[in-house]
């Protein structure tokens, strides 16, 4: 006889928040799609942000996209969990993103930059934290490059911050060399996987 337990997805799974993090241009976004596709049940938290939307980004599904007025009056009334200044735009996660999914049962995933993801860890112990890393700087060059949704000037910033971000590997669960994206994407569906089964 089946019991509750053997039914995958709900009672063999612990809500937890997931944080993956890592230089942009890394692949970040492209390694969560795949985990999304192999584990529908876990939700990505939408961001909030002050930078222009990017052609092919829709309100509400990247970000939603605010004022910097708006976004201030945001972070007066404390609905961020943590917020950034990133490359002249702001950035931050909202409380009430996080409260929506994880009261459904279901495992969140943040995709933020390393002091959010700092923020996240000293707010949350029980968070785990993913960084996600380009096989090497010049990899990620060539990929904000290829991706070319910053101009020049935008890309050398993301470069330099980049490299600070790389120090901190460290601080995380488990780093991620994204050298192939279907090798890398099995390696987060495995830790995800297994941070999320109850024990
Ligand atoms: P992009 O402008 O390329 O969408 O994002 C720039 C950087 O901001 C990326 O590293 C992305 O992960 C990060 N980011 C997106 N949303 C948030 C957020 O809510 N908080 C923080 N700290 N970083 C974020």
């Amino acid at each position: 006889m089946a019991s509750i337990g053997d039914r995958p997805g709900d009672a063999t799974r612990v809500a937890r928040v997931i944080v993956v993090s890592g230089p942009s241009g890394a692949g970040k976004g492209t390694l969560i799609g795949h985990l999304r596709a192999r584990m529908p049940e876990l939700a990505v938290a939408v961001s909030a942000t002050t930078r222009p939307i990017r052609g092919g980004e829709r309100e509400g599904r990247e970000y939603y996209f605010l004022t910097p007025g708006e976004f201030e009056r945001r972070v007066e009334a404390g609905d961020f969990v943590e917020h950034v200044e990133y490359a002249g735009n702001r950035y931050g996660t909202l409380r009430s993103e996080l409260e929506r999914i994880l009261s459904t049962g279901r495992s969140v995933v943040l995709e933020i930059e390393l002091r959010g993801a700092r923020a996240v860890r000293a707010s949350m112990s029980e968070a785990f934290l993913v960084f996600i890393t380009p096989p090497s700087m010049f990899e990620l060059e060539r990929r904000l490059r290829a991706r070319a949704t910053e101009g020049d000037d935008a890309i050398t910033e993301r470069l330099a911050t980049g490299r600070r971000e790389m120090d901190a590997v460290g601080e995380f669960d488990v780093i991620i060399v994204n050298d192939d994206v279907q090798r890398a994407a099995d390696e987060l569906f495995d830790v995800v996987d297994r941070a999320t089964r109850a024990a």
